[in-house]
């Protein structure tokens, strides 16, 4: 990207943030074992008015440089919270069977800032959302090395009850080890291991072993980029409890996903 693009893209950026521009999409996550839908993964999108839909790979880098990331996601959490709480009001018998929960993608900048758990607070607040339907998620990257810091925000995190993914997970940063320090309640294992299933036997034996200590660890793991019947099937059968994908769904604008569960729970 040259030097004014990313200028001009930054400019945008900073105004879509300010005037409620940015939206969050949500992908539904399901129980292998059951074939429901468990939770929802909010995905920010940017529909620019020249540029089109532009999607977060290309303006979340954008948002980290420039420390946006940190209000981008304050903004993130506040509106997945209120749609989430919809869901759970949407029920017929509220309270009987507890509506899926919502994952927030998080940045470590967000953490670092002190602003997470703020955030937090303000959203569950404003919403009235249970904390147990409010899941975190981040990147294997952010918690390499987690300072002091970071391990007194995602224990207060725990402590309020809200669940915390570790995402992407087996893409060769974080070590086992990390895995048992940090308060996680979720392991998604990437999409690239995910792609080669169930052919790649070295894949396979990887997924299936990473299935297994997360098991061991009391972690609900979940398989990300499921895109066939196959790969399924595969991860059905090897034990691993959930799965999302472009096979299940694409990400869906929050009207659409709504509707989506309003017919499953008539159905
Ligand atoms: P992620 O958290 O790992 O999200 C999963 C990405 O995989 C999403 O891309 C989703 O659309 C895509 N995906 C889901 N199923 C499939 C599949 O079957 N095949 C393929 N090829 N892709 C699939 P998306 O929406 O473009 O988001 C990209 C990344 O942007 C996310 O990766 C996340 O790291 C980041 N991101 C999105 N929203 C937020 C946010 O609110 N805050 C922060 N900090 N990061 C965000
Ligand atoms: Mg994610
Ligand atoms: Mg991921």
């Amino acid at each position: 990207m040259g030097h004014s693009t990313e200028r001009r893209l930054e400019r945008d950026l900073r105004a879509a943030t300010a005037g409620g521009g940015l939206t969050l999409y949500y992908q539904p996550r399901f129980s292998l074992a059951s074939g429901s839908v468990v939770a929802a993964e909010a995905l920010l999108r940017w529909p620019h008015p020249r540029l089109g839909l532009i999607s977060p790979a290309t303006f979340i880098p954008v948002a980290e440089r420039t420390g946006l990331i940190t209000e981008i996601g304050g903004i993130a959490l506040l509106s997945a919270c209120r749609e989430a709480a919809q869901w759970a009001a949407q029920r017929e018998v509220p309270g009987e069977v507890p509506g899926p929960i919502v994952s927030v993608n998080v940045s470590l900048r967000q953490i670092v800032s002190g602003a997470l758990l703020g955030q937090l607070a303000l959203a569950l607040e404003e919403s009235g959302l249970s904390p147990d339907r409010l899941e975190l998620e981040l990147t294997e990257s952010t918690v390499i090395e987690p300072s002091v810091e970071t391990m007194l925000t995602l224990a207060a995190v725990r402590d309020l009850g809200v669940g915390i993914a570790l995402d992407d997970f087996g893409t060769g940063h974080a070590s086992l080890a990390a895995l048992k320090l940090l308060p996680l309640t979720v392991v998604k294992l990437d999409r690239s291991l995910v792609r080669s299933l169930p052919d790649d036997r070295e894949d396979s034996a990887i997924v299936q072993a990473l299935v297994a200590t997360g098991h061991a660890l009391d972690l609900t793991v979940v398989a990300e980029g499921i895109e066939t019947e196959i790969q399924r099937a595969f991860l059905a059968g090897i034990g691993c409890d959930e799965g999302q994908g472009f096979f299940f769904s694409h990400p869906q604008p929050p009207a659409a996903f709504a509707t989506r569960l309003m017919l499953a729970g008539q159905g």
